[in-house]
């Protein structure tokens, strides 16, 4: 069996299934299809990942699908938790090719425990990423494979088994809408079977205006965020390669057309770097090009990456640059990445541990 990034699939796991294939499969192990309705439960509601956990199962049953059917395919080989609790997981996935096979997932609890707000999960969903935008560690060495469904729905399950999840974001590793087949069919159960609603979900892409056009018409169920990091045509050609050539005015009329269809408003991801972006100036034309549109910019400090050759703006310049948004009548958010201590960087923990 081939996926649909043309590699060769995966050993089956539980979460290779739906509902429907789920059960017929248990029936093939001789077992009942409420079983079936038991484990899946167990994995995408609770996130239990072993079978022995699974009280309301026969003990017989617990051990023969132990031995023939994996709940999941990935190995947690690393594991950062910073003082604010955000913890970051690094996990390894079967390759044939046996090369790097490895994405991070990120845990971040809500800031205020007492809110009864589970936490937000950050996804990712390709192994590398093809864009290779220059400060991020991710597209340093280029795409290894996409994601299969299952491999981006027990980033999910794990994330459930280290606590309540209320929202979501597909903002790690990978250029989301490069393995979209694969990642509405992981979003489709993580509404259906995992309850996390379709506005608590949000999927980030450099942006592809042909791809954004053929999919808003399904009315997708998830939010979406567009990674513009300028508003200077050159400096985008540099910051997000693999966008070189698409006119920012074309990005914003298929997110404008995104909009409409939708009814969905558009987050447009700023990452401010030092020195680069984050001058007035930038600030003042980006005002410009989102004048008298819906949406909202969402600013994002630098976090530093090794040898990236970037910096972190100071506080002055992201506060600067925030209040001349504001004062332009946009709206827009400041987001100071958490855990930062501990390579809160999207893709610095598997750049490190292939280094090491
Ligand atoms: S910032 Fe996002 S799109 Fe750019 S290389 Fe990194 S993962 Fe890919």
């Amino acid at each position: 069996m081939e996926s649909s990034s043309g590699t060769p699939a995966t050993r089956a796991t539980l979460l290779s299934f739906d509902r429907a294939a789920l059960a017929a499969r248990f029936v093939e192990l001789g077992l009942k299809p409420f079983h079936a309705k038991i484990a899946r439960a167990a994995v995408l509601e609770k996130g239990i990942t072993d079978y022995a956990a699974m009280t309301s199962l026969p003990a017989a049953a617990r051990e023969l699908l132990s031995r023939e059917l994996p709940i999941l395919s990935s190995t947690e080989i690393g594991r950062r938790v910073a003082a604010d609790r955000t913890t970051k997981l690094l996990l390894a996935f079967p390759d044939e090719a046996r090369r790097s096979a490895t994405v991070e997932t990120v845990h971040i609890p809500a800031r205020d425990t007492t809110s009864g707000k589970g936490a937000t999960l950050c996804v990712s969903s390709q192994i590398g990423c093809p864009v290779a935008c220059p400060f991020c560690a991710s597209g340093r060495a280029g795409l290894v494979r996409n994601l299969e469904m299952h491999e981006i729905l027990e980033q999910y399950v794990r994330g459930r088994a280290l606590g309540e999840l209320s929202r979501s974001v597909v903002m790690g590793i990978g250029e989301p809408l490069l393995n979209f087949a694969n990642l509405s069919r992981a979003l489709d159960v993580v509404h259906d079977e995992m309850a996390i609603g379709s506005r608590k979900v949000t999927v980030s892409t450099v942006g592809f205006p042909d791809r954004l056009r053929r999919i808003a018409p399904e009315k997708p169920r998830f939010q979406l965020a567009i990674s513009l990091h300028t508003p200077d045509q050159e400096q985008r050609d540099e910051l997000v390669p693999a966008m070189k050539g698409v006119a920012i005015e074309e990005l914003l009329a298929a997110a404008d057309d995104w909009f409409e269809k939708t009814g969905r408003e558009v987050t447009y991801e700023y990452v401010l770097l030092a020195g680069e972006n984050d001058s007035a100036g930038h600030a003042e034309r980006l005002a410009q090009r989102l004048a008298r549109r819906r949406c909202t910019v969402n600013l994002i400090p630098f976090n530093p990456v090794d040898d990236s050759g970037f910096g972190r703006p100071t506080e002055f310049a992201v506060d600067r640059f925030h209040q001349r948004l504001i004062e332009r009548g946009i709206v827009a958010t400041v987001r100071w990445s958490r855990g930062v201590e501990s390579d809160a960087a999207c893709g610095q923990l598997r750049v490190r541990s292939a280094r090491a």
